[in-house]
């Protein structure tokens, strides 16, 4: 037990739901933050740079109006920064005016760590000191006969701490929302799973012998609620089937137990003292007839067992109806004479059914025998087939006592048999029957895929209807 229990243990599924769940969600929104935090960062990076190209630009537009030529050389007109009143952050930047050749002319603004670049390529450079980085925006001057560069130079030290700013954040920030994402979903996971774990608890509690337990679940008609159903509703089938098995022992060992009674206590009076062989001859006869009735017994339940499990297979075969039930008939016809029953049919000629001959012709012999044994004397009983709807219907009719409509839902069941009759038989007219015969003939029919429909008018008579589905 220890050594499964191990065994079960090490299966990665063992792990618990609501961990699996946790850990699938947290790895859902890591990524799904993760990406969107790498968006937000480039967003921002792209936007912050194009701002610091934007601002140069402008600044060195606005730096060459104010360039003047004095004689071949050039310098800036003012003293004061030329782009100030445009820009306000212009304070930080430096403005370079180089002659044609890369020699410094003029400055203005800022004080920088980076001298200007001589290397005349309009447009923008980015170039690394051994602390800051600096972004350079050059453009060339023209003013009447002088000629040179202008340079704005702003150093992107500020942008970048910024967005380093934003990193050490999101580094932080990230595994702490994922850390409070994990507690809340692992705590919403146990929640939703509570019930199931009741569930559980509740089916281990039940056991064969204790069926009455149900898990009665109170909550929504949600997945957990139809869950809780289903199993209560299967819990229901499962409680009648044991019973109706209980039942059906119980049954079969009182009907045993009936006969063999009657035989051992024929036996002790029979030996209490010598008797005359005529005697003897009337005790073994009575004792023949219990015997039967246990063979009779036997057979059926055997029979029952065998088709319960499933162990004989159907072997379908067409069958001709008219050939099939003459020959039933013929078969019951002694005991209908003996009782001055007159047998009738109406069976439509080549009508064929596919079916299990064996069986078949168990079916129609207890139906046809109850029909005669429960009909009195000078009754009549009618075996009718006909065509309808796709369904051949066999009908087995008599003009016996009826049965009283109480019975009449309970009359396929194993065992059942209706009082008056149970009664009867105690007085021991010889009408034998455990109560097993209908109960067969149900499963007979429900094995070929058809259905047994009874009706019945009390002093009327009853009228079994085999359904059969037609080939
Ligand atoms: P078994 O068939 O096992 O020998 P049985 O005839 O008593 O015994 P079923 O054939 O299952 O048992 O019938 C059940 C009960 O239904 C019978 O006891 C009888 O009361 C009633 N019954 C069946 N067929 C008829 C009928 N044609 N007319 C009146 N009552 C019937
Ligand atoms: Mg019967």
């Amino acid at each position: 037990m220890i050594f499964m229990m191990k065994k079960r243990l090490k299966r990665p599924s063992q792990i618990p739901l609501r961990w699996r769940l946790t850990i699938w969600y947290l790895l859902t929104l890591g990524v799904i933050l993760l990406l969107f935090a790498a968006f937000l960062y480039w967003q921002l990076q792209r936007s912050l740079y194009d701002q610091v190209d934007t601002t140069l630009q402008l600044a060195a537009s606005q730096a060459l109006i104010n360039v003047d030529a004095e004689g071949d050389t050039i310098a800036f007109q003012n003293i004061e920064n030329p782009a100030n009143a445009a820009q306000p952050q212009n304070d930080d930047l430096t403005f370079y005016l180089l002659a044609t050749d890369g020699a410094l002319v003029d400055q203005l603004g800022r004080e920088t760590a980076v001298p200007p670049q001589t290397s005349f390529q309009p447009g923008y450079v980015t170039i690394s000191t051994k602390e800051d980085r600096w972004r350079i925006f050059t453009q060339a001057v023209a003013a009447d006969n002088a000629a040179g560069w202008v340079q704005v130079v702003q150093n992107l030290d500020p942008i970048d701490e910024t967005l380093e700013k934003l990193l050490t954040q999101m580094t932080i920030g990230l595994p702490l929302a994922l850390a409070l994402a994990g507690i809340g979903g692992l705590f919403l996971a146990s929640r939703a799973l509570q019930p199931v774990a009741r569930i559980t608890h509740t089916a281990e509690s039940i056991s064969g012998s204790d069926l009455n337990r149900r898990i009665q679940y109170q909550g929504p008609a949600d997945e957990l609620g139809r869950l809780a159903h289903t199993f209560d509703a299967m819990l229901d089938r499962l409680q009648a089937a044991f019973e109706r098995e209980r039942r059906f022992t119980g049954d079969a060992a009182h009907e045993l137990r009936t006969p063999l009674a009657a035989l051992k206590g024929r036996i002790g009076v029979t030996l209490s003292r010598p008797r005359p062989v005529p005697e003897y001859t009337d005790t073994l006869q009575e004792m023949e007839g219990q015997v039967d009735r246990l063979i009779h017994l036997s057979n059926d339940l055997l029979f029952m067992a065998r088709l319960d499990q499933g162990e004989r297979p159907l072997q379908l075969e067409p069958i001709v109806l008219r050939d099939f039930l003459g020959a039933i008939m013929d078969q019951v016809s002694p005991l209908a004479e003996a009782k001055q029953i007159a047998l009738r049919e109406t069976i439509l000629d080549d009508l064929t059914i596919r079916g299990d001959i064996d069986l078949l012709i168990r079916l129609f012999l207890n139906l046809l025998d109850n029909a005669i044994k429960y009909t009195p004397e000078g009754g009549q009983v009618t075996i009718a087939a006909q065509l309808e709807n796709k369904q051949v219907n066999i009908t087995i009719a008599d003009t016996g006592p009826g049965i009283p409509a109480e019975h009449l839902p309970h009359l396929f069941e194993r065992f059942y048999r209706v009082e008056e009759d149970r009664a009867r038989r105690g007085r021991g007219n010889g009408q034998s029957g455990a109560g097993l015969g209908l109960a067969i003939a149900y499963e007979i029919v429900r094995a070929h895929g058809g259905q047994l429909a009874v009706e019945s008018q009390i002093n009327q008579g009853t009228t079994f209807v085999v359904h059969l589905p037609k080939p």
